[in-house]
């Protein structure tokens, strides 16, 4: 079967293992044997089909001659103080995603890795720098895992030397989250499908429960995404009033606030899972005392924790960062209504690391090259 009559995902990385079977069989080898391919690719991270070496020579060299793996080429890996790493990655035709993993510094088994889902991104939230790049292009399913697998085997190589705390198993990652670069509900088919294949038993057999897709707010996908994974949510929320939130997440003049709770609402979870709510503080746009009364409102009885972000300032936004008695006060006001609520340290701003930070230095190189 020739490259082009797979439509979907158009790559052998993005197929699952019922879609390698009859490659095998159209070669008149056995189907058990898209097993093989399966685990060489997504559970030892293989980069070609050529290093699979569980296969026979003749068999992997037609997979590397006749189907594509569509991976990564790692580029820079720019490390923080607080051992925060930014990874970029090149794609075959040569755009810049990058992928943030971030360890925990007391716990083993609890680093997580924040992945990227479009090249630049549709959403045009007036805070983010990643919004300025606009969106380039969706990543394919491929894209998307590889980010996972080639920083896996990277922090592996580089553990003794960053003295990261691994578990029993050496799992590198234990956490994925969908907050890099783009709106994960809006490439959705890539999205559900990556998720098929991290969690797939073949494969790096992540359980869904320990991956979180963040959105903006695409409401009927937000559904649907709970209807066919078991991952966890996270919604950016980021204002309490209609008027606000159109102006700084123009999403939501399409989906409110209340169609936005609603579908939240109705997001299925076990006993103890909670939703994420994250609330960016933009310093005089949705950070007072009222704000805080009214998330403490919208939010009483829904099953939810709260993530306040303290914006982190970029040149490509006007906005700044409150202070640290205003964000406390905020804080103290969702505490003292009841409200699960975390302030969220800023890991690897030296780095350009950050939430929201992805994709800003690059444009930023853009505006100085044209004003030279
Ligand atoms: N598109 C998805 C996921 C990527 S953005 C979403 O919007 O949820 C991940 C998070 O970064 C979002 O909660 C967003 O509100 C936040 N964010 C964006 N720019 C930021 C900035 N400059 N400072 C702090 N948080 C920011
Ligand atoms: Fe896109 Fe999320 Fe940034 Fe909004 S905050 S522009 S949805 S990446």
């Amino acid at each position: 079967m020739a490259l082009s009559k797979l439509t979907f995902t158009d790559d052998l990385l993005g197929l699952l293992p019922h879609e390698i079977e009859p490659l095998f069989l159209a070669i008149n080898e056995p189907a058990y044997k898209a097993k093989q391919l399966f685990i060489g690719m997504h559970r030892d991270g293989a980069n070609s089909a050529l290093e699979i070496s569980t296969i026979k020579k003749a068999t992997r060299e037609h997979f590397s001659n006749n189907y594509q793996m569509k991976t990564l080429e790692m580029g820079q890996v720019k490390v923080s103080a607080d051992g925060t790493r930014k990874y970029q990655f090149t794609t075959h035709d040569g755009h810049t995603i990058e992928s943030v993993f971030i360890p925990h510094a007391a716990k083993a088994g609890r680093h997580s890795l924040c992945i990227s889902s479009q090249v630049g991104c549709a959403m045009g939230c007036t805070f983010c720098a990643t919004a300025a790049l606009k969106l380039v292009r969706n990543l394919h399913a491929s894209e998307i895992v590889a980010q996972v697998y080639q920083v896996a085997k990277d922090i592996l190589k580089n553990a003794d030397k960053n003295d990261l705390m691994l578990d029993d198993q050496l799992r590198p990652i234990h956490n994925i989250v969908f907050m890099g670069m783009g709106e994960p509900l809006h490439n959705f088919d890539n999205v559900v499908r990556a998720i098929e294949l991290l969690t797939h038993p073949f494969g790096s057999a992540f359980s869904p429960r320990r991956i979180t897709v963040s959105t903006s707010g695409i409401v009927p996908k937000i559904t649907e995404l709970g209807e066919k994974t078991g991952v966890y949510l996270a919604v950016s929320l980021n204002a309490t009033t209609n008027e606000v939130r159109n102006i700084i997440m123009p999403i939501n003049n399409k989906w409110r606030i209340e169609e936005l709770l609603n579908a939240c609402k109705a997001f299925p979870l076990k006993i103890r899972e909670r939703i994420t709510f994250e609330y960016v503080l933009l310093k005089g746009i949705n950070d007072s005392e009222e704000d805080a009364h009214r998330l403490a409102f919208l939010l009483k009885n829904m099953k939810c924790k709260i993530n306040l972000i303290p914006f982190n300032e970029h040149p490509l936004s006007p906005y700044k960062r409150p202070d640290e008695a205003t964000t406390l006060l905020f804080h103290n006001i969702l505490y003292r209504a009841h409200l699960s609520v975390f302030t969220r340290k800023t890991r690897g701003d030296d780095i350009d690391a950050a939430c929201g930070m992805l994709g800003a230095k690059k444009l930023e190189l853009k505006r100085i090259e044209s004003v030279l």
